[in-house]
């Protein structure tokens, strides 16, 4: 079918809940996407922060070509082997004592209000559900997780929400404390806000509202749904800040491209879950487990993963800010390791669209941030030549 015929039917037949850009891709490999017509990009978007390790990855590849020829699917009434393996992977690397399994990032949020929700009821006495979110996050789409969500554009039209929401602005250990209720029962932060415009905290805020928490005795759920599996230079991104969650939830890049989302807890807050709380048909199941185990274990292997991953994001950064001294249309260049935003003076959507057509995946963060989240094995060839894309593509939107 050609590119012309499959947007039409696209449009036809799919809803309408993307602004979708008009190419299809039809393969990956590595750093490299091809459209239906045959053309390259160079991928620094990697489906949002999901193929970490680039397109196909052979070990992951393999890894479900062998788990597809021996068991798909088994319901979890019964105990699965490569859950229980990635169980013990995840464990074992993270503060975490216990995982449970889902689909996607919006779903493991849910479990993690969940728990905590059920934590407080049996150990903090009656009344105490509300969780304290931040301006400007992201934790998905279902009505619960668009509540959490502090930014009304992803709420309008679909009230009443779910009770039990209370927003601060992010970075703000004070307005933290100023906002703990008798009614509280946790907080949850993304480490750092991908969606909401790349916001990195302060060094010192996790510990002082670790600190503050421990206080009040209140959880901490971190929502690693983005900042996960190495995108920021370390497997997670709580561990730049010398802090442990109590829940953390995982997903887009956890199955190495396929869908698997994640919950993990200390023992003292999974005990408050037992058998019926919660539950999904195809959470954990044998086939995306395989492939989240190749992933991990590739991520794992001799740390060179992590390292690229800190050592190109700050070659990245370093040459954005060249770039920023250069276009004065650049205010601002920020993140840690390959999760890399640029604020812009002027829209971004154009800039991504332009980028597209130049070859290139990025995407935006809000309306003016400039978001970058390539494979973690991206080259320092690669990311030299999409700041040349971007020198050229900005230029005409700088006054020098
Ligand atoms: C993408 C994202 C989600 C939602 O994940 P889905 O898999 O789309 O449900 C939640 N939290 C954060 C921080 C995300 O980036």
């Amino acid at each position: 079918m050609s590119t012309d015929k499959l947007i039409e039917e696209s449009k036809k037949y799919i809803m309408n809940t993307y602004g979708r850009l008009p190419v299809v891709f039809v393969k990956g490999r590595g750093t490299k996407l091809y459209d239906s017509d045959g053309r390259e990009y160079t991928d620094f978007l990697a489906g949002i922060a999901v193929n970490n390790l680039g397109h196909c990855h052979q070990k992951v590849v393999v890894a479900l070509q062998k788990q597809a020829q021996k068991l798909m699917h088994v319901s979890n009434y019964y105990h699965i082997e490569p859950q229980i393996k990635l169980a013990k992977m995840l464990c074992q690397h993270s503060f975490a004592d216990k995982a449970f399994f889902c689909n996607s990032g919006a779903e493991a949020n849910e479990a993690a209000i969940k728990l905590a929700r059920k934590y407080a009821k049996t150990n903090m006495g009656e009344g105490r559900y509300e969780i304290i979110t931040a301006e400007n996050s992201f934790h998905g789409r279902t009505l619960a997780t668009i509540t959490a969500t502090g930014q009304p554009k992803y709420q309008k039209g679909f009230d009443p929400l779910m009770p039990g929401f209370k927003y601060v602005p992010f970075g703000d250990v004070d307005a933290v404390a100023a906002a703990i209720t008798e009614n509280t029962c946790a907080v949850m932060l993304e480490p750092i806000q991908a969606e909401g415009g790349v916001n990195v905290p302060r060094e010192d805020y996790f510990r002082k509202l670790r600190a503050l928490l421990d206080e009040k005795g209140l959880l901490l759920i971190l929502d690693e749904v983005q900042t996960g599996m190495g995108r920021t230079g370390k497997l997670f991104a709580y561990e730049h800040f010398g802090i442990e969650p109590d829940i953390m939830t995982l997903a887009k890049a956890l199955g190495g491209g396929t869908p698997i989302g994640a919950m993990l807890a200390t023992e003292k807050v999974a005990e408050a879950f037992s058998p019926g709380d919660h539950a999904s048909t195809f959470g954990g199941n044998p086939l995306v487990c395989a492939a989240a185990i190749a992933s991990l274990e590739t991520i794992l292997e001799d740390g060179w993963i992590l390292g690229q991953s800190a050592a190109l994001g700050e070659y990245m950064k370093k040459g954005l800010m060249a770039l920023a001294a250069r276009r004065d249309v650049i205010k601002d260049v920020r993140g840690k390791g390959l999760l890399i935003g640029v604020q812009l003076a002027t829209e971004a959507a154009e800039v991504v669209k332009e980028a597209l057509e130049a070859g290139f995946l990025i995407s935006m963060a809000g309306v003016n941030v400039l978001r970058f989240a390539p494979p973690l094995i991206i080259t320092e060839d690669e990311i030299d030549s999409l700041i040349d894309t971007l020198d050229r593509l900005l230029e005409k939107r700088s006054s020098k």
